[in-house]
């Protein structure tokens, strides 16, 4: 017995959750449908201990604060039960984590804690403190955001209030700037609005958007929510009512750099400088409340929530030295050699490391949401991998990995990425290109494979979501 399967005795655990189903959705209005709406300061206190901020390089010391560091969670109740939903201000957290904030939480059907991946605010996984082999986390912080979690999941569901759901969709790729070849973008900005029942006056806006929050750059020292948080307050502002950002699909390299952005009277407004941070926030809140002018209603229940864990092999050198350091803390489990038998998978050894994550599926009636544990690249939800790999590239016979996405036939569809765990990039393994050569004329290695578990992450990812859709 290896100790994945120790553990699901121990816990109890079954591989997968099937929350009632009922595929049959009415059009009929969401009478029984509550939502609430809350926010929990995890800031962390300045100038007791050095606090790192995470992204791009290391011994990044904050130095102040531009901007509170939000947790903030949507609860959902319907036919009895409670669903939460959690954007945290921060570049990520581990599985491990998470599961210790649902521990506190048993009488939740779900919750979802995922991450903004804001590059401008604490470090949480460890990987940008003083050098490479110290960690950036301080673990009194990290227990603490695990309190604030739990208790704003508690203060939003204090706050549920009978509600009616409208959503609108707009494409705005002119506020997505994709940082390497081949540009696939997903650039549907989509938005949920919750009202008071029988009203238009909104209780809460909820976006999903599909960027790196990275506005401020790598020179900044102070800790920022960077764009979501300037997003949040104009949409407050205009509205009166919550709102929250959930950030999708920001693998490839999804980001507000190089994103032209003019202030009012015309002039181009520098990377790194609070000017554009904000009023590239301001620019997606408007996009958002506009597109909410022609929403349509829809119909957010029933909710099935469907969950599958999954083992990924952890190939990354890098990542195997960080968990040797310590610099990582995440339980490392064995490579299951029955997973070695998929066709046009590389082999592995019976002690290779592997990381245990978690794929899920959650229906809102006519919405459907893929919760994924990272960064994934666009072109694997949009059918768009290219049908031969590059002729640099490390694969050449790679299959492409299972377009579970575009399968899935919903109204309306999206996904949360940094979902429940960070596991870094997800990439087509036809894509990757870690020995060179390198595809497109690049000088150097492309820069998703240094921080991904590996090339056949993206094959157990698709499989897993594939199976849930087929349950
Ligand atoms: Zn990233």
């Amino acid at each position: 017995m290896n100790k994945l399967q120790l553990l699901f005795l121990a816990t109890g655990f079954s591989f997968i959750f099937i929350i009632p189903v009922n595929s049959q959705t009415t059009k009929t209005p969401d009478t029984k449908l509550e939502v609430g709406f809350s926010k929990g300061d995890a800031t962390p206190k300045i100038g007791i201990k050095p606090v790192y901020i995470a992204g791009f390089g290391h011994n990044r010391k904050a130095e102040g604060i531009s901007d509170p560091i939000y947790i903030r969670a949507m609860v959902l109740k319907a036919e009895g039960k409670k669903y939460a939903f959690v954007s945290a201000d921060l570049i990520g957290l581990f599985k491990d984590q998470v599961d210790e904030i649902r521990k506190e939480l048993k009488d939740f059907e779900n919750v979802m804690f995922s991450c903004t991946h804001s590059h401008e605010g604490p470090d949480t996984l460890g990987l940008w403190g003083q050098t490479p082999f110290q960690s950036g986390t301080d673990p009194d912080y990290l227990l603490s955001l695990q309190k604030i979690a739990v208790s704003t999941i508690r203060d939003a569901a204090k706050n549920l209030t009978p509600c009616d759901t409208e959503i609108a969709a707009v494409s705005l790729p002119e506020l997505l700037h994709d940082g390497r070849p081949p540009i696939v973008k997903m650039d549907e900005l989509l938005t949920l609005k919750f009202n008071k029942v029988n009203t238009k006056t909104a209780l809460g806006i909820v976006l999903f958007w599909h960027c790196h929050p990275e506005t401020l750059g790598s020179g900044n020292k102070k800790l920022s929510s960077d764009f979501v948080g300037y997003t949040v307050k104009e949409i407050m502002k205009q509205t009166q009512a919550e709102a929250i950002v959930f950030t999708g699909a920001v693998g490839g390299l999804m980001t507000s750099l190089k994103v032209s952005i003019k202030n009012e009277k015309g002039e181009n407004l520098n990377d790194g400088s609070y000017e554009k941070t904000e009023r590239y926030g301001q620019l997606l809140a408007n996009a958002s409340l506009n597109s909410l002018k022609k929403a349509k209603g829809i119909n957010l229940t029933p909710v099935v929530v469907r969950k599958k864990e999954v083992l990924l092999p952890v190939d990354n050198p890098i990542y195997r030295l960080a968990k040797q350091l310590g610099v990582f803390k995440r339980e490392i489990f064995d490579w299951d050699l029955e997973l070695n038998k998929s066709a046009g998978l590389n082999q592995r050894e019976e002690k290779h490391p592997a990381a245990k994550t978690e794929v899920s599926i959650v229906t809102l009636g006519e919405l459907g949401i893929g919760c994924i544990p990272g960064e994934i690249y666009p072109e694997l939800l949009l059918g768009k991998v290219a049908k031969t790999p590059e002729k640099e590239a490390d694969y050449q016979d790679a299959a492409t990995e299972i377009d579970w996405f575009q399968k899935w036939k919903m109204p309306y569809k999206t996904v949360i990425g940094l979902a429940n765990d960070e596991i870094g990039y997800i990439l087509p393994k036809k894509q990757w290109d870690e020995k060179p050569p390198f595809a497109y004329g690049s000088k150097t290695a492309p820069y998703g494979e240094i921080n991904s578990l590996g090339p056949d992450t993206a094959f157990f990812i698709a499989n897993a979501f594939n199976e849930l859709l087929s349950k």
